[in-house]
């Protein structure tokens, strides 16, 4: 295979493999990174973006990471404020937003969408691999959701609020949309990982013909937002980049889509696939700079853009 062509997948899942890159490393608090958003609302980086929001009776939390990671953040949360933890919101059913959950107290209150419930039950694993660990079956449950919503819920009132939206299937079957209203801040979860091929969990009930169509019902639908927190990149976006993503998700897919129309084979999008230029542009990175940026096998990123062009392929007829 012609090396340029390789590194042309590299893109692909840099945040994601920095996650399991993450997975290498032992948890600690000293490791997580705080940046804070507003007086009131902080973003707890290493894994998958954690957000905390300091209401008067306690601590939410979005999501919460790795497995061992759940010390670390109640750690971590205490060096800031002494209020316990009350709700968690978890994204999606992923190990790297979901797992910390059970080191949390048994009262803690946890909100999924109805579809990522049933899905953490099971903890299936990721199209493409990797195996998900259940670390809620070895705890007889613990950690796992009590409240789901469907497409809409809210919770708390006032400047407290939050309100969940589903907007249809993406990343994975049951991805939830966290907004502060107050704050003028969404939470996205790995529907919007960073700027990267985005990864598509058919396996999660994840769909790639559906995933800018579901971006684009978001974008149309939440508005009054200034700041968005991704599912793993390092800083914030906005609602423009929210966009762009969009628009780039729904070029991927189609180039997928056409190369199977017009009798081309997997192979071929795989190892010509890049980040059009204009989106390059805006921070999609060149197969170069990612090279430079991923400690990861190159072969580990190539199989992942394979599988989502497979899970397009499958969808289209
Ligand atoms: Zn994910």
């Amino acid at each position: 295979m012609k090396r340029g062509l390789v590194l042309g997948a590299i893109v692909v899942v840099g945040d994601f493999l920095a996650a399991v890159g993450a997975a290498q490393q032992t948890p600690s608090a000293a490791s997580i990174q705080v940046d804070k958003i507003r007086d009131n609302l902080y973003v707890l980086r290493g894994g998958g973006n954690t957000a905390r929001f300091k209401i008067a009776k306690g601590l939410k939390l979005v999501d919460t990471k790795l497995p061992g990671w759940g010390r670390p953040i109640l750690e971590k949360l205490k060096e800031i404020t002494d209020k316990p933890v009350t709700t968690i919101i978890n994204t999606h059913t992923h190990f790297d937003h979901v797992s910390g959950n059970i080191e949390f107290p048994a009262t803690v209150d946890v909100v999924t969408h109805e579809n990522t419930a049933k899905l953490m039950r099971e903890m299936r694993p990721l199209t493409g691999g990797p195996e998900q660990p259940n670390v809620f079956k070895e705890k007889n449950g613990l950690g796992l959701p009590k409240r789901t919503f469907k497409d809409r819920m809210t919770l708390g009132s006032g400047d407290e609020r939050i309100e969940l939206y589903y907007f249809g299937r993406a990343h994975t079957g049951g991805d939830a949309w966290v907004v502060f209203p107050a704050l003028r801040v969404l939470h996205t979860g790995d529907v919007f990982a960073g700027k990267a091929v985005p990864l598509i969990d058919a396996n999660n009930d994840g769909s790639g013909v559906e995933y800018p169509q579901t971006i684009a019902k978001a974008v149309a639908a939440l508005k009054n937002i200034d700041t968005v927190i991704t599912g793993h990149s390092q800083t914030t976006m906005t609602m423009a980049d929210l966009k762009t993503y969009g628009d780039f998700t729904r070029e991927f897919v189609q180039t997928a889509q056409a190369a199977k129309k017009a009798g081309r084979t997997i192979d071929d999008v795989v190892n010509s696939w890049k980040p059009p230029e204009r989106f390059q542009k805006e921070g999609y990175l060149t197969p170069e700079e990612s090279q430079k940026l991923s400690r990861q096998p190159i072969a580990a990123q190539v199989a992942r853009l394979r599988a989502n062009v497979e899970v397009v392929w499958n969808e289209t007829k």
